[in-house]
């Protein structure tokens, strides 16, 4: 791969159309920035409808393509492995480029790029196990198949927040599938998915098959959700836009999948080991700065414990190393936009307004070494919060945890469940019935029990409720990304008389 987070620096990257990197019809770029300095540090191309319509007709001539359309489900398969080879080779560079563009730490940045090669290999394997079904139809002489085809051009729109490792639970099925596939990353952090673009070329895909068109939600995104062209969208983003894209899309009765913002609830009983939930709770809601869709930002701590366990996540949040993400020590690292600080500033104060209190953080973060203007905030902790604070009940994405106690497993239940998000959900316990109680009777798309924020993408992972719907990973994804065609087939060399009907 040539790209580079030096040969980004400063320059104009293009839109990736048809296999070539091509400028925008309009000229227009727009500036992407660096949040440890606020300062921009290249440019990514305007695209407007023009270019979307360009991009959504190579992908349907893609489509179409006997190069594409007639490669062998092990080609395609082989072709999907090179893809993983060439992104596990040139992992610790994609790596650099998404951290300098959303400031995400460095080591995590590289343990996803590394861990994204399995991911590719997995989905490749689907290439030549996506199969359909020899079912009954209670005539003789005849066969009844459903067969499994791909949906044709699938629209992909991404967040900033881990653009390349999200877009590979729907990228890599949807081209083992045989899709081919129309990209708009964020105009927050569109170079890592550009740098990949350069990896799909080398890998061989043929021209059209994967393409990139960046620019704003208003303009790119607008037009590629208004586009007929499309078979499917998949969308990863706040509930708002997803409303909007859902609308967008139903105009053309196309379906989509969506993956949406969350307000997990994280769940303390007064049987574990204090510093295990601790740590637990910390690395759920601070992780990213708090920039996570499953944030577990509602906190809900056993009253027998509630006042030990405040002290000890205190105590922990204070030795949270802030600091610039490249750095090995630190912990978390700053906020992805100047809009998002200001988010998150608004809802602390937001929260002390309502009668919440802050235990520790609270404020933006400006020391010596770090960058000045680079938007870093505390992690902090509130307390004497109530569920039906605008804090509590509003996704942040943000390093702000609410925290209140409940006294049994019904009042938590209910306050667990009282959110319009229902994407993940955490319990600290030793009692396993209660555990699975719990999983039994939460409103979540995943339940984790004494652990938080692992994940596969072996398995199916997405929303209930305003979180979404649709599946990212697992076996699943092989039915999101394909349709059923039913083919009846009438082998006794007779056809009957048409106008006889055999009534029971
Ligand atoms: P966002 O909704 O602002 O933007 C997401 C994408 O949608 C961007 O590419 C943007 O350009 C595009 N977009 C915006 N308006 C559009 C429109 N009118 N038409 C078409 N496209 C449009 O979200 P964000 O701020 O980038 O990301 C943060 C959000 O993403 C949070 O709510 C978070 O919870 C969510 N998220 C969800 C998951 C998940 O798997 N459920 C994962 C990561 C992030």
């Amino acid at each position: 791969m040539k790209t580079t987070v030096a040969s980004i620096q400063g320059s104009r990257q293009r839109l990736f159309i048809n296999g070539e990197f091509v400028a925008p019809k309009n000229g227009t770029y727009i500036a992407s920035y660096d949040p440890t300095t606020g300062h921009p540090w290249y440019e990514f191309a305007d695209a407007e409808a023009d270019d979307v319509g360009a991009a959504v007709a190579a992908a349907r001539a893609a489509f179409c393509n006997p190069s594409w359309r007639r490669m062998t489900q092990t080609d395609r398969g082989a072709l999907v492995r090179r893809l993983a080879e060439l992104v596990g080779a040139n992992a610790d560079i994609l790596a650099e480029i998404e951290t300098r563009d959303n400031g995400k730490l460095l080591k995590e940045s590289r343990a996803q790029m590394r861990s994204m090669p399995d991911s590719y290999h997995y989905f490749a394997g689907m290439a030549d196990k996506l199969q359909g079904d020899t079912i009954p139809i209670n005539r003789l002489d005849t066969l009844n198949l459903n067969l499994r085809e791909p949906l044709g051009v699938v629209g992909m729109i991404t967040p900033w927040n881990s653009p390349l490792m999200l877009l590979t639970g729907t990228l890599a099925p949807c081209l083992a599938i045989g899709n081919t596939v129309v990209i708009k990353p964020s105009e927050h952090a569109s170079a890592s998915t550009l740098a990949l673009a350069e990896l799909i070329h080398e890998a061989g895909f043929p021209a059209g098959v994967v393409n990139v068109v960046t620019g704003t939600g208003k303009s790119a995104g607008e037009a590629l959700t208004r586009h007929p062209g499309v078979s499917k969208y998949v969308f990863t983003g706040s509930t708002a836009t997803g409303r909007r894209i859902a609308g967008n899309a139903a105009q053309n009765l196309v379906p989509c999948s969506m993956e949406l913002g969350g307000k997990s609830p994280h769940v303390v009983f007064g049987d574990v080991e204090i510093e295990h939930a601790v740590n637990g709770v910390v690395s759920g809601v601070f992780a990213a700065a708090g920039q996570t869709c499953v944030a577990g930002s509602r906190c809900f701590v056993e009253a027998s414990i509630y006042d030990r366990f405040i002290d000890a996540l205190v105590e922990r949040t204070r030795r949270i190393q802030v600091g610039l993400p490249t750095i090995d020590d630190t912990d978390i690292g700053p906020l992805a936009l100047a809009d998002q600080l200001k988010k998150v500033e608004g809802y602390v104060a937001s929260g002390l307004r309502d009668g919440a209190r802050i235990a520790v953080g609270g404020r933006r973060l400006e020391r010596e070494g770090l960058a000045r203007g680079g938007w870093y905030f505390e992690p902090t902790v509130m307390v004497e919060a109530q569920n039906d604070m605008g804090f509590m009940r509003d996704e942040i994405f943000g390093p702000v945890v609410g925290v209140m106690p409940f006294c049994d497993e019904a009042e938590m239940i209910a306050l667990a469940n009282d959110s319009t998000y229902g994407l993940a959900s955490g319990i600290w316990t030793k009692d396993i019935d209660r555990a699975l109680r719990f999983a039994n009777q939460i409103e979540a798309g995943t339940v984790w029990v004494n652990t938080y924020r692992s994940a596969s993408f072996m398995s199916a992972n997405g929303g209930f409720k305003e979180s979404g719907y649709g599946r990212r990973g697992g076996f699943e994804v092989m039915h999101e990304f394909s349709r059923l065609k039913n083919v009846i087939i009438d082998y006794s060399g007779a056809m009957q008389d048409p106008f006889v009907i055999r009534l029971k």
